[in-house]
């Protein structure tokens, strides 16, 4: 079964909305076995519009609309697209009051032009709209599905997900269960290498894709209910798992802060942070999560090298032997930051995140990580690339590696 989405809106086109609602709907139209082959964005012409649902006709199962269906009279995609089926649009009674019941309980009041909002074609199946005037319809003609909502984020989510999902699950008849494997430490050609011929395996699939420093696998199985599912992804996750070991920080999609957040609650232990070149980056992993004050004390941005003497307690002599970009600075970081905020654990960055301030000698890109510990206090040296904010972000999912890999 294929679907092709058409979402119309002039600002979408002149890039002053971001088409959220294409991620959300494709997303969520993915592991439910129906196929999408063509996203379109068209402006508030109904001339191009109607061309666009000529395309799409000749071509998909399942026409999904968002936008274009308030009051005013740039608001035409019901009425245009209606009239390429040669389909009449008539007034829902029910559907108006419910407009005018809303309009009252907000207190305001319900312009003539509204009445549009409530004028569906014969048998339409009306979709409900609890955060906005505008109800979405479905309409199956010729073999099609159509299916209108409304172009407000707010409002089309709910819909789609609370009535159009399950219409569309009992049409496909299949579904696709997915487990996302995670893996930090090896890139893609190397996880492919490695993996070799379990990327030939067609039920379940196995495909990678790749985020900034991290590389992800997706399992996915066509079935007929999620347990079948279940039991053909299951196995060949454990493959994977054997393949790749510890490489492999989560199978359930988990970040690799929320693999360390649940481990540092699990074993009870405490952490702080003190950070140059990742600047707060990395206590903000942790205190994005909820319930992180379980275990984040304290988190100190030590960008200058007297704020490393002083907060930290780093030697002078380490300053002026190694720099503040080497192995023996990171370490006195972790240290101090642990000894003071009186934690079990401490974690420290330090290193050039460029454009500028690399010489050969301390190139952009070389970072220093530490993690002090009731044991001792191990260092890590990064040689990592690209821009400014890449360095940043990859020296903190180092970080958190670094941390994940102590707690295991
Ligand atoms: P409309 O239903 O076309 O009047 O759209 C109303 C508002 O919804 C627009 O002004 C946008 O703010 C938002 N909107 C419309 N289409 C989209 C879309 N595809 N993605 C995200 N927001 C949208
Ligand atoms: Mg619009």
């Amino acid at each position: 079964m294929i679907a092709e989405l058409i979402c119309v809106g002039t600002e979408l086109l002149m890039g002053q909305i971001l088409n959220t609602n294409a991620q959300f709907i494709a997303k969520e139209l993915a592991p439910r076995g129906i196929d999408m082959y063509h996203q379109i964005v068209v402006g508030d012409n109904p001339q191009r519009l109607t061309e666009v649902v000529r395309t799409a006709l000749s071509r998909a199962d399942i026409l999904l609309f968002s936008g274009g269906l308030g009051p005013t009279d740039d608001d035409l995609t019901k009425e245009t697209v209606c009239n390429a089926l040669g389909l009449e649009l008539v007034l829902y009674d029910d559907e108006w009051q419910k407009i005018l019941d809303y309009f009252e309980s907000k207190g305001r009041t319900v312009a003539s032009n509204n009445k549009k909002q409530a004028m569906f074609p014969p048998n339409a199946h009306i979709l409900d709209n609890p955060n906005g005037t505008a109800p979405g319809c479905l309409i199956e003609k010729d073999g099609k599905t159509i299916i209108f909502m409304p172009g407000p984020p707010r409002e089309l989510c709910p819909m789609f997900v609370n009535h159009v999902i399950p219409y569309l699950q009992g049409k496909s008849g299949h579904l696709l269960y997915s487990r996302e494997i995670r893996i930090f430490g090896m890139g893609e050609s190397e996880v492919a290498q490695k993996l070799g011929e379990i990327f030939d395996s067609s039920n379940p699939t196995v495909a990678p894709y790749v985020k900034t420093g991290e590389v992800t696998l997706r399992v996915t199985a066509q079935c007929q209910t999620e347990q079948a599912g279940l039991l053909l992804v299951a196995p060949m996750v454990t493959r994977i798992k054997e393949i790749l070991g510890d490489l492999v920080y989560s199978t359930d999609g988990e970040t690799l802060a929320l693999v360390c957040h649940n481990a540092l609650i699990a074993q009870n232990k405490s952490l702080s942070v003190a950070e140059s070149c990742t600047g707060g980056l990395l206590a903000s992993a942790f205190v994005d999560i909820p319930n992180s004050s379980r275990y984040f004390i304290e988190g100190a941005v030590t960008y200058s090298n007297d704020a490393k003497l002083r907060r930290l307690g780093v030697r002078p002599s380490t300053l002026k032997k190694h720099g503040a970009v080497s192995a023996e600075c990171a370490k006195e970081m972790a240290e101090g930051m642990r000894r003071t905020s009186n934690t079990e654990l401490a974690l420290s960055t330090t290193g050039i995140a460029g454009p500028d301030g690399g010489t050969d000698e301390k190139p952009v890109g070389l970072v220093y990580i530490a993690l002090a510990t009731p044991q001792g206090t191990s260092v890590k040296e990064l040689r990592l690339f690209g821009d400014r904010d890449r360095i940043r972000l990859t020296a903190v999912l180092n970080s958190l590696d670094m941390l994940r890999r102590y707690m295991l």
